[in-house]
């Protein structure tokens, strides 16, 4: 075989090139390229977001008082984390 860097014949199992000194590398033994992550964390915002809506929207139909203000705040950080979640997952799809 030759070596890749500068085209100099090479002994067979030879590890490094006796012209230039560049290792003598195996493509099987190559890096695999880095697979694109799936978004977990941005789903899981998006998921948690919509779970918190759903929730509030229950407590929205409460009577009681403060039910209806937990059902807001809960609807407000609900709506944060969709949006988030949305962001994210738009900037790891890109
Ligand atoms: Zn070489």
């Amino acid at each position: 075989m030759y070596c890749r860097n500068c085209g100099h014949f090479l002994a067979e199992g030879a590890k490094f090139c006796g012209a230039c000194g560049a290792q003598v590398g195996d493509f099987r033994l190559a890096p695999p390229k880095p697979q694109k992550q799936f978004p977990t964390g941005a789903l899981v915002g998006v998921l948690l977001g919509l779970l918190g809506f759903v929730g509030a929207l229950i407590l929205l139909t409460g009577d009681d008082d403060e039910l209806i203000y937990a059902g807001v705040a809960l609807l407000v950080v609900s709506l944060i984390l969709a949006v988030s979640g949305l962001v994210g997952f738009g900037k790891q799809i890109r």
